[in-house]
């Protein structure tokens, strides 16, 4: 059977994180746009609601929740502000793989002083020169003794400059490409650690994003994560969780942007009614309607199939990639209904059309989700009729 109500719990969770992002994220969302700077303070009380930490298991001191009830916090934190969610949500990002592969010792290490101190944590992927292919990422971990000898630079790491420690990805053979990554835990007080300036970026300004440098540092051995040669692997399965979370994060985008242009549509006034009658910008919101519900759907999808331990890359893929198209989609036509006035800093809504673009970008490009779609589409469509021409 297929249920479309949410439990009591989830109910109570929504409704907790509704308030949080009304009282706590709305009313300073565009001051940090403005200026660009980290919002140490929302971080703080986000941290103290558990928002950092939900898929810590309780034994650790997390929120011991899944992924669907993940979801449903993420929504309603992206409506407020995308860049102060996503800087929240980066935590999960880097402790997923430690919940998931790490060692008892690794989790009591890691993740309990995580969840009892503000602590802040970035998963470190990309480089400058590696993007969408991190099979060829250049950093190196070379083993020597008691610790690897982690050399090179992450780009464009999410909370780079805050962050306590990185989860780093970084070969330890480059003739092995993707078999010869391994993930490493890196403190950032180590010697030889460094991060760049605040990169000044179109949206999601709230969020810190800079380089992260690794020279010569000594990593000990005990923060490997899971085998060598198994981090390539590690880092696909966290994304495979962790791509609805950031597909929820359009929708709550496109959801504030609706709601803008539907109230903005009631008050202005052309050619004598207010141009919510005009039955242009009805289909228009309309559109935004359907589209935001197709998304969430599709986002429940995908976290629902993780929560039952089924494998869902091609759904969350799928998720991604429609809820970012719709979230550009959304808040450009809610700029396209302010008219001139959506087009100024006056209105919230050009800040929502700057926000939604990185998700197409980000955790997989809108590209790369579409060759992860028709990669697993084919196979299923191979094997369905090699079955029936038996
Ligand atoms: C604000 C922000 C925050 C980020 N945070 C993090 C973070 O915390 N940690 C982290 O590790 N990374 C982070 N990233 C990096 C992000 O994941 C990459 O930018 C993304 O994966 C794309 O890589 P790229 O920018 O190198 O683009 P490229 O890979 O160079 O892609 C350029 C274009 O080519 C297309 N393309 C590439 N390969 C193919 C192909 N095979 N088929 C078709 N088209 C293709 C892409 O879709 C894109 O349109 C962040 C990026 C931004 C902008």
């Amino acid at each position: 059977m297929i249920g479309f109500d949410l439990t009591p719990e989830q109910k109570a969770i929504q409704e907790r994180a509704r308030r949080f992002s009304k009282e706590e994220i709305l009313p300073v969302a565009a001051k940090y746009d403005r200026d660009g700077t980290f919002p140490v303070d929302v971080m703080q009380k986000a941290h103290q609601e558990g928002f950092l930490t939900p898929l810590v298991p309780k034994k650790y001191g997390g929120g011991g929740l899944g992924i669907l009830d993940t979801c449903i916090i993420s929504e309603e934190l992206a409506a407020g502000c995308m860049g102060i969610y996503v800087s929240i949500f980066v935590s999960t990002l880097a402790l997923y793989p430690i919940v998931r592969f790490g060692t008892e010792e690794q989790k009591e290490r890691f993740l309990r002083p995580f969840c009892s101190k503000y602590t802040l944590a970035s998963y470190c992927l990309s480089e400058l020169t590696v993007g969408s292919d991190p099979a060829s990422m250049k950093t190196t971990a070379i083993l020597d003794g008691d610790h690897y000898l982690l050399n090179g630079t992450k780009m464009w790491i999410t909370n780079g400059g805050y962050a306590d420690f990185y989860l780093v990805f970084a070969t330890t053979d480059p003739e092995k490409k993707h078999r010869g990554i391994a993930s490493l835990i890196v403190p950032s007080n180590l010697e030889g650690v460094s991060h760049g300036e605040p990169i000044d970026k179109m949206g999601q300004r709230a969020s810190n994003t800079t380089a992260v440098t690794f020279k010569d540092v000594k990593v000990p051995k005990e923060n490997l994560l899971a085998g060598e040669g198994e981090g390539f692997k590690k880092a696909m399965a966290a994304l495979d969780i962790t791509r609805p979370m950031i597909a929820i994060g359009a929708v709550g985008i496109a959801r504030t942007a609706m709601e803008l242009a539907t109230q903005y549509a009631k008050k202005r006034i052309q050619f004598g009614i207010p141009i919510i009658q005009h039955q242009a910008i009805q289909f228009m919101l309309a559109d935004m309607a359907k589209d935001i519900e197709a998304a969430r759907l599709l986002v429940y999808k995908a976290a629902w199939l993780a929560d039952q331990g089924m494998r869902n890359s091609k759904e969350a893929a799928i998720a991604k990639a429609f809820a970012a198209d719709i979230g550009m989609r959304v808040t450009t036509d809610a700029v396209q209904i302010f008219g001139g006035m959506g087009y100024t800093q006056w209105h919230p809504v050009e800040k929502l059309m700057r926000d939604a673009k990185v998700i197409q970008i980000y955790e997989g490009t809108a590209q790369i989700m579409r060759l992860i779609i028709a990669r697993q589409m084919l196979r299923e469509v191979d094997l369905k009729w090699e079955k029936s021409s038996d």
